[in-house]
């Protein structure tokens, strides 16, 4: 969809650091994260809600695939996950480790370099 953030981090518009891709979802690290390593999983398809995204099997299976990388990236199990679509209008799911594992939530290619090697 035309000037729709996430559809242009898709298409390789904007640049993000890119934790997961396949043909159908992408995970990307949030720009303002809550935490080191703070994802947003989207399908690569806009749609307006997650609850709209026709295989959302697959969805939840790529979010646990994120989260459980991100377990062993920042050595917690507490990793939370929120699904609320205010902010872009394309579905996304955050999945974030909690606020108090170590790390600079800043360091963007160090934090996804972290989550890619134990996906
Ligand atoms: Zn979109």
């Amino acid at each position: 969809m035309e000037n729709c953030v996430f559809c242009k981090i898709v298409n390789k518009e904007i640049t993000a650091q890119i934790i997961y891709e396949d043909s159908d979802f992408l995970a990307f690290l949030d720009i303002n994260p809550q935490s080191p390593g703070h994802t947003q999983v989207i399908p690569k398809k806009h749609v307006r809600w997650v609850w709209d995204c026709e295989n959302a099997g697959s969805y939840f299976e790529i979010a646990k695939k994120i989260a459980l990388a991100q377990r062993k990236a920042f050595n917690t199990d507490f990793i939370l996950s929120k699904i609320v679509g205010d902010e872009v209008p394309h579905a996304h799911i955050w999945v974030f480790p909690n606020s108090e594992v170590k790390g600079d939530k800043k360091d963007f290619e160090g934090n996804a370099k972290k989550i890619r090697g134990n996906i």
